[in-house]
């Protein structure tokens, strides 16, 4: 019996604000000194700490929530989660339950959208250390990282499968640094995952979720649905139902071993922290956030395909802030160099960090003497490519940019490599 894997997301991202979320601290954790320097009352959860919100760690998690096409409610709150543990003394977390500042979204994925639930703003916990001391076991906890403002990212249970899983974390990841927010660093810990993981046959949300936590890097994320899959479908074929509880997940035999039963939010004591009035977000105030809004990867990446460069080639580019300015620079300088320039950058058969675009273009053009420009020429020889590939061109006409890489290619071998590919694209462009 064949199972569908269901899977939601929850990704932790600590913000790179310059001061703590509810004090005046340093926000600088990995770079601090010394451990406990960057602390005070309100961090170290003493009595009679009073926080006082980070405006620009809720200006950022506003931003994040618009880049994902999340809606931002005019009234958002900060709720108190409580636990006992000792990275958190004051017993509770200031975290975010009914009123968060983005509700819903989404990312598009090749294989489907993975909607967003919501977006909640709230602090880091402190970090622990389980260390040897003259020779005895001792647990030591530092305070740098103790209220650093972290956002959650809630998703739907809309992942399905290991590289869907892999492809939505990186574009989150991309968007999360393109927007600047954050680094996301996952080796440093500034991005945390976990995956609730169950396994349907008909579709239909099964009774029970596996939380798996503890997992740093994308790799992890999508092996962790490997092995749960496995482990599940094992339970589920004896007409068992697995547990409902957390499990953590172990890299060094890439699987996940049972951490503690599953607390329901009850347990919590979710309530509104009455230290902290609610937090209005005027009209205003988010237009002013969303003018900061910059051009996103998944848009940049469909501006160089429409360009004619291949999707692969592009979403390296568009993450590299000096090879994305070459090609607008040879893009203004001569539009029809984009393409090779692109495919020359990735290759690495240019330093586009030492050969100006201007000298590129010059050295394409004297090799470029005997190309084949002439419209008359070509246009034959694409119409004959597009007619033998019916359904590549159905695929563009769906939206599929890069079936445009795909003729380009055919076009170029078909004329032993003498085309010119800017003006092969632009007749292209043209006739679809
Ligand atoms: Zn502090």
């Amino acid at each position: 019996m064949t199972y569908q894997l269901i899977c939601g997301a929850e990704i932790h991202v600590e913000l790179k604000t310059k001061s703590k979320m509810f004090c005046g601290c340093k926000n600088d954790p990995f770079h601090a000194p010394g451990p406990n320097i960057y602390t005070c009352p309100v961090c170290l959860g003493l009595p009679g700490g009073l926080p006082v919100p980070n405006k620009q760690a809720i200006e950022d998690t506003i931003l994040l929530g618009l880049a994902i096409h999340s809606e931002i409610p005019s009234l958002a709150h900060f709720d108190r989660k409580h636990y006992f543990y000792p990275d958190l003394p004051k017993g509770y977390q200031i975290s975010q339950k009914d009123e968060p500042f983005c509700i819903g979204g989404y990312i598009d994925t090749t294989e489907g959208r993975v909607r967003i639930n919501h977006i909640h703003l709230e602090e880091d916990a402190a970090k622990m250390h389980h260390d040897l001391v003259d020779g005895k076991k001792v647990s030591l906890i530092d305070f740098n990282r103790s209220s650093v403002p972290l956002v959650e990212i809630v998703t739907e249970p809309d992942i399905h499968s290991a590289e869907q899983a892999k492809e939505f974390l990186k574009k989150v990841r991309d968007i999360v640094r393109a927007i600047g927010v954050s680094d996301c660093d996952m080796e440093k810990g500034s991005m945390r995952l976990e995956a609730n993981i169950s396994l349907t046959k008909d579709g239909s949300l099964p009774p029970y979720k596996v939380e798996v936590k503890n997992i740093n890097s994308f790799r992890y994320f999508a092996n962790s649905l490997t092995s749960e899959f496995v482990r599940q479908s094992e339970i589920l074929d004896k007409g068992e139902t697995p547990v409902q509880e957390t499990r953590g997940y172990r890299s060094a035999t890439n699987s996940t071993a049972s951490q503690r039963v599953k607390e329901d939010a009850a347990d919590y004591r979710y309530f509104p922290d009455p230290d902290i009035p609610p937090i209005v977000i005027s009209k205003e105030w988010l237009e002013e956030i969303r003018s900061r809004l910059p051009e996103l990867p998944s848009s940049k990446i469909d501006g160089l395909i429409k360009l004619g460069i291949v999707e692969s080639a592009a979403k390296i580019i568009v993450n590299d802030q000096a090879m994305m300015e070459y090609i607008e620079q040879v893009k203004t300088l001569n539009p029809k160099f984009v393409q090779s320039a692109a495919k020359d950058i990735v290759n690495k058969k240019i330093d586009h960090t030492k050969l100006s675009p201007a000298d590129y273009i010059k050295s394409l053009e004297s090799k470029n003497a005997d190309k084949v420009t002439d419209e008359n020429v070509l246009k034959p020889i694409i119409e004959k490519i597009l007619s033998d590939n019916p359904t590549v061109v159905a695929d563009f006409k769906a939206g599929k940019q890069n079936a445009l890489g795909f003729f380009v290619g055919a076009v170029m071998r078909a004329s032993s490599g003498k085309a010119d590919a800017g003006i092969v694209t632009s007749i292209l462009q043209k006739i679809l």
